[in-house]
């Protein structure tokens, strides 16, 4: 029986999928394990590694070369490779579909030094409508507090408009 090849080492995987760094295959791993130990695997996630290697007391990850060759295949690009995708387009983090820009909707960065940068959601809209409702619906009590404050501060708005129209 022929040898297996097996890819040793987070170096190995990027070189064998084109990544920019070892750093791009080690975050999709940790990602991809995350959301399987979440129990939320998505379909563009690296699979499992079939082992480990000791070395000292490291512990090498690495997968066979033809499990790799067999996800590559039908795999949704991910959002760690999407920055060479062309122009207008995006990868959702969240269903790994690669869609217009113009299916995400955008927000202002105000975090410390991004001076409210213009960004795009790493999810799509149509993902972020489904969270927001499964949210929802797990917090009934806390969604129906935010729609009345938010109906409330709407009325005094319409009120203070009132007798200004044309
Ligand atoms: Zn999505």
């Amino acid at each position: 029986m022929a040898e297996r090849t097996r890819l040793v080492g987070h170096a190995a995987l990027a070189a064998r999928m084109g990544w920019a760094s070892p750093e791009v295959a080690r975050t999709m791993t940790s990602v991809a394990k995350r959301r399987r130990n979440d129990g939320a695997p998505c379909p563009g996630d690296v699979p499992a590694p079939d082992g480990y290697d000791k070395q000292g007391s490291h512990k090498i990850p690495w997968w066979y070369e033809d499990v790799i060759a067999a996800w590559d295949e039908g795999r949704p690009r991910t959002v760690a490779e999407s920055r060479d995708l062309p122009d207008g387009q995006k990868t959702c983090s969240r269903c790994g579909q690669t869609k217009p820009v113009s299916e995400y909707s955008g927000y202002a960065d105000m975090r410390a030094g991004r001076s409210g940068k213009w960004r795009l959601h790493p999810k799509c809209k149509a993902c972020r409508v489904e969270l927001a409702a499964e949210w929802n619906g797990k917090n009934p009590e806390r969604h129906n507090l935010a729609a009345s404050k938010s109906n409330k501060k709407h009325r005094r708005r319409r009120r203070a408009n009132e007798g200004r129209g044309p």
